[in-house]
């Protein structure tokens, strides 16, 4: 809605006008006292018109009637939207303490972001007006850009289709908090307490994935749980829990359309190298992080995996040497298999 401001000119605006040209005609003619008199009369002028627009505010606050409902759909009202974890809350924006009947919220209409990414779960509700105890709780995935228009009753356009909600794949409750951790992880520094969170996604993943299972949506592609957790442990050297992370995912079918098995292939290799790589490093405390790449000499993917476990992995400490660093295995040491430089090379 527009706000329109409207500047009038008040008689006490002339009226001063008035005063300061009879002032500078008194100041020219007559001598100082006139002056003087003047400048009082102006003071006086001032209060008055001071006080009359005080009162006129009060009055304007205690009085003004809520806008006419208007039939123009793209004309909603702006409302602030609080989300608990089942139901969309309004909180009506009014400028006045007054209730009416007709101001009760009744149809909420979705629109996403709009852009071409958005997930089906979020676009199967592009545009549908329901009744608000129909509406789908938002957030409707952990990467939702969703917002809803709320409409006042009568003021949907005659042609509204109110939509049902049984037409529609609803999304777990457990959404809300895949939502909140899909940011929160990645901004949290503390890697315990990033796994603590994406465990907490993981135990609810098939609860999480059965909305998509049933409509046959592919998994979102983000979600951290699955995206990061693997990887979490596997900086730690944790290979037992970084192996199970991918099950749990596999069980869940959030891989879906894929079954998960290019990433726990991707992690049987990474866990080979990367304690070929620790058990060099233990065999050779100081060695030089640029000569690690002479000592397995691996290209593509498996290059990229060492590449990755130098750069994150907390089994190794590195201190800085030129260009370069020396590498050492941090403390304690994990248990892992002795290779040696030999049996490397074959
Ligand atoms: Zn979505
Ligand atoms: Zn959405």
């Amino acid at each position: 809605m527009k706000k329109k401001t409207t500047k009038k000119t008040s008689p006490t605006s002339s009226i001063i006008v008035f005063f300061i040209i009879c002032g500078a005609l008194m100041a020219i003619w007559e001598h100082f006292s006139a002056i003087i008199i003047f400048l009082l009369a102006l003071a006086i002028v001032a209060g008055v018109i001071y006080l009359t627009y005080i009162l006129s505010h009060k009055n304007k606050a205690n009085h003004s009637a809520p806008p006419p409902p208007n039939n123009d759909e793209t004309d909603y009202l702006t409302l602030e939207v609080q989300f608990d974890q089942k139901k969309p809350t309004v909180h009506v924006k009014a400028s006045t303490e007054t209730k009416d009947d007709d101001l009760e919220i009744e149809f909420v209409r979705l629109s996403t972001s709009g852009d071409d990414n958005v997930c089906p779960m979020c676009a199967q509700f592009e545009g549908k007006t329901f009744r608000v105890a129909d509406a789908p709780p938002t957030p409707l995935c952990p990467s939702c850009a969703c917002a809803y228009n709320y409409y006042f009753k009568n003021d949907l356009p005659a042609s509204t289709i109110i939509s049902c909600k049984e037409d529609f794949f609803f999304p777990a409750k457990c959404t809300a908090t895949f939502f909140k951790h899909q940011r929160a992880v990645y901004q949290e520094k503390n890697i315990i307490e990033q796994i603590r969170m994406c465990e907490e996604d993981i135990e609810k993943l098939p609860e999480f994935m059965a909305p998509y299972l049933s409509a046959g949506f592919p998994a979102p592609a983000a979600l951290v749980c699955r995206d990061l957790l693997p990887d979490l442990y596997m900086r730690l050297g944790e290979w037992d829990h970084a192996e199970e992370a991918i099950q749990k995912c596999i069980d869940a079918k959030a891989y879906s359309p894929d079954d998960g098995s290019a990433e726990l292939k991707a992690f049987i290799s990474y866990k080979r190298i990367s304690t070929e790589a620790l058990s060099y490093i233990q065999q050779n405390p100081g060695c030089l992080q640029r000569n690690i790449y002479k000592a397995f000499p691996y290209e593509g993917m498996e290059r990229e995996q060492l590449k990755y476990f130098l750069r994150y992995s907390q089994q190794v400490r590195k201190i800085k040497h030129g260009n370069t660093n020396e590498l050492y295995p941090s403390v304690p040491l994990p248990k892992i298999t002795v290779i040696s430089k030999k049996e490397l090379k074959h």
